[in-house]
């Protein structure tokens, strides 16, 4: 079976904490971390806001549901670690996004495969390009470094490596 990849961020509450303690709160749900990228530090967007910054990463994963079952357990997870639905981009605890469910390609209301802006985040494709080089987009072909190229430079030179993530953490 193909793999899963999913992006993982957080900026508030204690974000280094929480996405390092991660795979185990997933383990609890059967989902089951086999791949880990570093974290990246990147400034929340919009810049000027006074947010804090975001810790990213991403993490392939075992899973023996469907996509949106594993996107239920995802709501749930932000849920339980305090995310309240407030503004888009907003400072949040947690967010999980699925970014390849196994190649699968869909565009429903609230689930879109592979996630819809992957291309365009380079906080999603360079961890993504540490633990996946031969992945590619289900629906451009590109690599994580090809679709990096095609990035303009400012949106990775403000990307800061933070730590190692172990699979286990
Ligand atoms: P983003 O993660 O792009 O910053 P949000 O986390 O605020 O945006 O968006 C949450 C909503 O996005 C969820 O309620 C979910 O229904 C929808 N969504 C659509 N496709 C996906 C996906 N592939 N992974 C996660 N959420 C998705
Ligand atoms: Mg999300």
């Amino acid at each position: 079976m193909k793999p899963i990849y999913i992006a993982i961020g957080a900026n508030m509450s204690n974000p280094k904490k929480t996405l390092l303690n991660l795979s185990r709160v997933l383990a609890k749900r059967d989902i089951r971390v086999i791949a880990a990228s570093s974290l990246w530090r990147n400034p929340a967007w919009p810049e000027g806001r006074g947010f804090p910054d975001f810790l990213n990463g991403v993490f392939q994963i075992e899973f023996n549901g469907c996509a949106s079952e594993l996107l239920h357990i995802f709501q749930d997870t932000e849920t339980q670690l305090g995310r309240v639905k407030t503004a888009r981009n907003a400072p949040r605890p947690l967010d999980l996004d699925i970014i390849d469910f196994r190649g699968e390609v869909r565009i429903d209301r609230d689930l879109e495969l592979p996630h819809p802006r992957t291309n365009m985040r380079a906080f999603v494709l360079l961890p993504l390009a540490e633990i996946a080089p031969n992945w590619r987009h289900p629906i451009s072909k590109l690599n994580a470094l090809e679709a990096l190229a095609r990035l303009p430079l400012s949106a990775m030179e403000t990307m800061q490596f933070e730590t190692h993530m172990k699979p286990a953490d």
